[in-house]
């Protein structure tokens, strides 16, 4: 577990989220400051701290998996989007890898 990280926390039910999914490996759960109005995050329940610290790409299978479970149960009739911000530059806020799934608007690109 990652000392101070918010995501480790609502991992370990000490900070709570709505969860919308849950399988072995991973835990969804909606966005505090949702930037559409469907906003869900994927992470791992494993701390790792950004995309680039995965080092069993089999965990890529469980989170895919979740994605299409959680929109399934959200959006099944809208498009949506996936977005992993790494690093500074790219906005990366909590060094604890997630995956964001945005739908319910439409959305611009290229991205801000
Ligand atoms: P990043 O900018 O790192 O890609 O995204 C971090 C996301 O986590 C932001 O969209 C932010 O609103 C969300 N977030 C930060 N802290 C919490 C929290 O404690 N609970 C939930 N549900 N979302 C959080
Ligand atoms: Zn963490």
């Amino acid at each position: 577990m990652g000392r101070d990280c918010p995501f480790c926390a609502i991992v370990a039910g000490e900070s709570k989220a709505e969860v919308v999914y849950e399988n072995d490996r991973c835990l969804a759960f909606r966005d505090i400051s949702p930037q559409a109005p469907r906003h869900v995050l994927i992470v791992p329940k494993e701390h790792i701290p950004s995309i680039d610290q995965v080092e069993d790409p089999t965990l890529w299978i469980s989170i895919m998996a979740a994605v299409r479970e959680v929109v399934n149960r959200i959006s099944p009739d809208s498009g949506y989007r996936l977005v992993v911000n790494c690093g500074e530059d790219a906005g990366q806020t909590v060094p604890h890898l997630h995956v964001h799934l945005l739908s319910g608007r439409p959305m611009g690109w290229p991205p801000g």
